[in-house]
């Protein structure tokens, strides 16, 4: 018999890889498999150091802006969408370029162009700074998105005409806190109109759910994601609101902290959304040298969504 303490591993599923991201990274591998280094890309890919660090080896160049890449340069742009002036700018200077936006990124973009046409004032639900709404908000001239972040703004918006309002939200957030952000809005805008299927991708709320299963069975839950990642830091407050206080986000085995697990006898381990399985598996291993381990999968749904590449890398 092992005289290691023993330790239950709870794998939360699904977690890791979605489509979005898989597609996103194949755009970038098959541009540099068909044009060769280097290839630019505006923006992390995805929010994951790990992904970005493995590409940039390969010979990408990540660029905060299109300014940076050269006449002659290939550019992609990041799963998280681009305003439209980039773009433009880019067709403006005849740059070659691909688009990895998320098409359930990009569905958020045409229902705000929808809404837009429509006459009303939009209201987006969604986190200042982070690159999907900056997208997101770039889709139509200024002042046509306000953006909300929290229930309190929503609480104290005021709206000129609220008969021509409308919302939208960014894909990763927390399900629970934006259901109650839009049910403030409604009870103060009660003609707000609203997205025909949640904006809030099936990604994020499966991952979310798996870790709402798993928590209160769990003394600690592991998030593996880097920290500028949206839905992994959601991950981390699921867990945390819901029978876990011991949640922690983690880029990879090298950042556990022994010293927190060590009275720990059940782990949950889930990933954000950009987190390649790869680090799932390193932190099991870490795992595995220090404890008697059993490793248990609790899967709440599977999931089976795939999206094609651009067109210009399939011909
Ligand atoms: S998290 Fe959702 S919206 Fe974001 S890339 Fe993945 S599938 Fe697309």
């Amino acid at each position: 018999m092992s005289d290691r303490p023993r330790l239950t591993i709870l794998l939360a599923g699904p977690r890791g890889f979605c489509a979005g991201v898989d597609r996103a990274i194949h755009i970038v591998e098959t541009a540099l498999a068909r044009y060769g280094p280097p290839l630019y890309v505006r923006h992390e890919i995805v929010h994951n150091r790990h992904v970005v660090a493995a590409l940039e080896a390969k010979g990408v160049i990540f660029v905060d802006e299109i300014d940076a890449v050269p006449a002659d340069g290939r550019v992609v742009f990041s799963a998280h969408g681009v305003p439209k002036s980039v773009p433009a700018q880019a067709r403006s200077r005849d740059l070659f370029h691909l688009d990895a936006t998320c098409p359930l990124v990009s569905k958020v973009h045409r229902e705000a162009e929808r809404q837009h046409r429509a006459g009303r004032l939009i209201i987006m639900i969604g986190h200042a700074g982070h690159a999907e709404v900056t997208g997101t908000m770039g889709q139509l001239p200024g002042g046509s998105i306000l953006l909300v972040e929290n229930i309190q703004q929503a609480e104290g918006i005021t709206i000129p005409d609220p008969d021509k309002l409308a919302y939208i939200t960014q894909t990763t957030l927390s399900v629970d806190d934006t259901g109650q952000i839009v049910a403030a809005l409604k009870r103060r805008f009660p003609a707000i109109h609203g997205p025909k299927q949640e904006d809030i991708c099936y990604a994020t709320t499966n991952r979310q759910q798996a870790v709402k299963t798993i928590a209160p069975r769990c003394d600690a839950v592991i998030v593996i994601g880097s920290p500028n990642s949206s839905n992994s830091n959601r991950l981390v407050e699921v867990a945390r609101r819901n029978g876990c206080p011991l949640a922690m986000l983690v880029d990879g085995a090298a950042d556990l902290d022994w010293t927190r697990l060590a009275a720990v006898s059940t782990l949950g381990i889930t990933a954000g959304a950009s987190a390649p399985e790869l680090l799932v598996e390193e932190v099991i291993e870490a795992c595995r040298k220090r404890f008697d381990l059993t490793v248990e999968e609790v899967s709440v749904t599977v999931e089976d969504i795939e999206f094609k590449l651009p067109r210009a890398l399939v011909v």
